[in-house]
């Protein structure tokens, strides 16, 4: 998962996207990059792994000249991570220079890479997104929008683009419009944002979210909207809504606050936990969806858990071994608010189970006398394959797992996990054009071949007969 940023027409445009990057943080914790394009179109670009606030200290955003630039944060995933796979990808081909950051994942960039390979194109990095500055160096178009064209024919999956060709800035959603892109305006100057969270930091107003398919080509101080790509059913990922997306953000429409708050309504009606003391969150992506929780079935709202801010928005090592103490080093019990207490504890999703099985054993020994799980979606029993780091089938709890089975492992007294219908109807009102394919199985696109494309029991919890 990623965030990308882009500015056109704004001195110091480098800095602008620096701003934007910091509020797209949690998009992407492994590394960070900025391209600024000068006003011969030279560009000047600067990658490297860690945060947004480390890797670029005033002397880098000096050295990194011009009115347009684009940036990427990427984020940390459970396998290698190398600075070579840092975007944006800079590149001069026979066109001029090239940078592209892209968030979402091609779901044919390995066959494609592989035709690539055959025909002589040399890959620097592991990265689907490279397969696309290849098929643009290769189209045999003159135009740059042409060229374009060309490699997005081929490529599918996921794709939001922000990307640079000499001085022109390029903003692209697929036709299916997987994540999300936001276009705003900044006095003489233009903004694309993954969310509008990031327009707010620099005091950008929003002029609109882009559709699936659409694409918009910006240039000293215009906007002008490309024919849309072919077009397909739109599959905006709900799990934007629920997990990925601050909540500060609009995204598809959404205001991401209110969408987690309905979520919590329609948990605390599909499983209400009468008797319980207190409900909490485990901070902080299901903070409002607790919050929602309380407001609809009148249990007290407290902070339960404190989360410590210096740790990334990362998996805790499934490792047995060492899973209490990571989860320890992440949250805390607030042993006053859980001794002696039955109490409901919200999280947005369980995943793996890991971190809430450390979660569970912790605040239970911090004096809890029962403990009601409740998940504000449904379980999650495939994995994505458009940009989302959830893990291989055979990881997921839910896939191989009943709730009763999941409710015993976990050793809560009870779980519950909000419906799918629910979840549609409390998110986005039931409205079509949503890919929910990590809780139904309805993929939109031809699968990448999983790992294992057998189910597997979870490493982590004894096999059971289902
Ligand atoms: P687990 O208990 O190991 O299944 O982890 C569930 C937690 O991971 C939930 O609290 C989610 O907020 C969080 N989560 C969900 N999806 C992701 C993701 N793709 N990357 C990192 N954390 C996630």
């Amino acid at each position: 998962m990623c965030g990308v940023f882009g500015v056109s027409n704004i001195s110091d445009a480098a800095h602008h996207v620096y701003l934007g990057l910091y509020a797209l943080q949690h998009r992407g914790q492994e590394s960070a990059g900025i391209v600024s394009v000068d006003d011969d179109a030279t560009t000047h670009g600067h990658r490297r792994m860690g945060l947004v606030e480390d890797i670029f200290p005033p002397a880098v955003l000096d050295s990194l000249p011009g009115k347009v630039a684009i940036g990427h944060t990427r984020y940390s995933t459970t396998g290698s991570s190398e600075l070579s796979n840092a975007q944006p990808c800079l590149v001069d081909y026979h066109t001029g220079s090239l940078a592209l950051a892209h968030n979402g994942n091609l779901t044919n960039a390995a066959e494609l890479r592989a035709d690539l390979v055959r025909k002589g194109s040399i890959f620097q990095t592991s990265s689907d997104s490279e397969v696309l500055v290849h098929l643009i160096a290769r189209s045999e178009a003159r135009e740059p929008e042409d060229q374009i064209l060309d490699a997005l024919e081929r490529v599918e999956g996921a794709y939001t683009l922000v990307m640079t060709i000499g001085k022109t800035l390029y903003a692209i959603v697929d036709p299916r419009g997987f994540r999300p892109l936001v276009l705003g305006k900044l006095g003489a100057g233009f903004v694309v944002a993954s969310e509008t969270c990031a327009l707010d930091i620099i005091g950008a107003s929003v002029v609109k979210e882009l559709n699936p398919g659409e694409w918009l080509r910006i240039e000293n101080g215009r906007v002008q909207e490309l024919p849309p790509l072919p077009s397909s059913p739109p599959k905006r990922c709900v799990f934007e809504l629920i997990y990925f997306s601050r909540p500060d953000s609009t995204v598809f429409g959404e205001s991401v606050d209110r969408v987690r708050r309905n979520l919590g309504h329609r948990l605390a009606l599909e499983h209400p936990s009468p008797g319980a003391d207190c409900v909490f969150s485990v901070p902080d992506s299901s903070n409002a969806m607790a919050l929602g929780y309380a407001e609809e079935s009148g249990i007290k709202l407290e902070h339960g858990l404190i989360r410590n801010h210096y740790v990334g928005r990362t998996f805790i090592n499934p490792s047995p071994s060492t899973r209490i103490e990571k989860a320890r080093i992440k949250f805390n019990p607030v042993r006053d608010v859980v001794d002696q207490k039955e109490v409901v504890v919200v999280d947005d999703s369980l995943v793996r189970g890991t971190t809430s099985q450390s979660l569970i054993s912790m605040i239970r020994q911090a004096g809890a006398t029962k403990i009601h799980l409740r998940i504000a979606s449904p379980p999650i029993t495939g994995p994505c394959y458009y940009g989302i780091d959830t893990p291989t089938r055979e990881e997921l709890i839910a896939s191989t797992h009943s709730v009763e089975e999941i409710r015993a492992h976990l050793e809560v007294d009870t779980l519950g996990y909000l419906s799918l219908e629910g979840m549609h109807d409390a998110a986005i009102s039931g409205k079509p054009g949503y890919c929910d394919a990590c809780f139904s199985g309805a993929y939109p696109t031809a699968a990448p071949g999983e790992r294992s494309e057998q189910l597997h029991v979870n490493p982590a919890i004894p096999a059971v007969a289902t």
